[in-house]
């Protein structure tokens, strides 16, 4: 299974950190991947996209980078892509502010801020 990593929305310098981070650059490459591209395949279980999800939040908050997060592809949940806070609702993706959970929709998204509240 191919995991692939968009980091097609990132500054090179953030890129870079993310590239030459010890644990990211430890993980198993397909044959295709290429340091200069904004495409990283990564050969996984498809299970480990969560782990990759971890690793890659880690690298971000340890990096003092804010403003960005790291979202499954809502249709190809094989791509992970890490996109800046504003970006993301332009491309149709709706981040709970609360809990992170994307939804492909406004109001999916207050439907279900709605049960942040009931407390
Ligand atoms: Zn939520």
């Amino acid at each position: 299974m191919v995991v692939k990593i968009d980091l097609s929305h990132l500054p090179a310098g953030l890129k870079s950190v993310i590239i030459n981070n010890r644990e990211f650059s430890s993980l198993p490459k397909d044959k295709r991947y290429d340091r200069s591209d904004d495409l990283v395949y990564l050969e996984l279980p498809q299970e480990r996209r969560i782990k990759i999800i971890k690793i890659l939040e880690v690298i971000l908050s340890k990096s003092n980078i804010d403003g960005y997060s790291v979202l499954e592809n809502t249709i190809d949940k094989n791509e992970i892509a890490i996109l800046k806070s504003g970006d993301i609702e332009e491309l149709g993706i709706f981040i709970c502010a609360h809990c992170g959970t994307p939804f492909q929709s406004h109001e999916q998204m207050m439907i279900h801020q709605r049960m942040h509240y009931i407390f």
